[in-house]
């Protein structure tokens, strides 16, 4: 079966096939720990819109990461089924490899730059995330590289900046976290279980926004974690403060 066709029908739409022979040396040398010169391609998928939700509430996985679990098991499915006496090597998701995700999504040409703090495709808008990677000895067919420049460049009235209750979003500057998890910690925050910037981005937003429980799922996910880090870091900023103002 095509890849494309493999992947896409677990709810992975998006794969792109990197011939290792031409990846640039500036991944490549994010990359000195993977055993590059083992292999031919390095594949990576990712998924997109709406589809992946519904085949994991069919087959939910027993598992602390779900979405990983299911996410390996397609993976590790087509290398059996589809990559018959080759070998391969899964680099994401796993503890093994640390691989520079949103590099190789940008050389693809699947993610550029947002105001929101998350790449944005041409198509998919900010409703994509990427879902596995792996290397395979196999001579896949390499895809061609999306060259159609960033939705953000012709967004004139750019909705995602004004939509931000906390004003943590600016056209020209990264999102500034401190205002973002402020206002996500309050009792009773419009942003404890969604970003209402994200959900204001016109691209792709009617065809592939995530539906309400993956998007609550996804950013409840590790919130309570990024709760306490960011509280913990308010109290030694605080101290520091306080310390700052001490008489000698
Ligand atoms: S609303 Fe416009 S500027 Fe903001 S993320 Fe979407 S396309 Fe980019
Ligand atoms: S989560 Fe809320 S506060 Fe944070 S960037 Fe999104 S809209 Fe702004």
């Amino acid at each position: 079966m095509n890849i494309h066709t493999y992947f896409g029908s677990h709810g992975f739409p998006l794969v792109a096939v990197i011939d290792l022979a031409t990846l640039p040396t500036h991944l490549t040398a994010l990359m000195h720990a993977v055993p590059l010169a083992q292999y031919k391609r390095l594949v990576l998928t990712a998924h997109g819109g709406r589809s992946l939700w519904p085949k994991l509430q069919v087959n939910w996985p027993e598992s602390k990461d779900p979405v990983d679990t299911y996410s390996r098991s397609v993976m590790r499915r087509y290398v059996e089924e589809h990559l018959i006496g080759e070998e391969s090597l899964l680099l994401y998701p796993t503890q093994d490899y640390l691989i520079p995700l949103q590099q190789l999504g940008t050389y693809v040409g699947w993610s550029h730059p947002s105001p929101v703090g998350v790449g944005i495709h041409a198509d998919y808008g900010l409703w994509f995330a990427y879902r596995t990677a792996f290397l395979t000895t196999a001579e896949l067919t390499p895809t061609e590289i999306d060259l159609r420049p960033s939705p953000c460049l012709s967004c004139v009235d750019k909705p995602c900046l004004t939509a931000c209750p906390a004003k943590a979003l600016s056209a020209n500057a990264p999102i500034q976290l401190d205002p973002c998890l402020n206002h996500r910690i309050a009792e009773e925050s419009s942003c404890a279980d969604r970003c209402l910037a994200r959900m204001a981005c016109p691209i792709g937003r009617d065809a592939y926004q995530y539906d309400l429980a993956q998007i609550q799922y996804h950013y409840t996910q590790g919130f309570e974690a990024l709760k306490t880090w960011h509280l913990r870091k308010k109290a030694a900023q605080t101290q520091l403060d306080e310390d700052r103002g001490r008489p000698f």
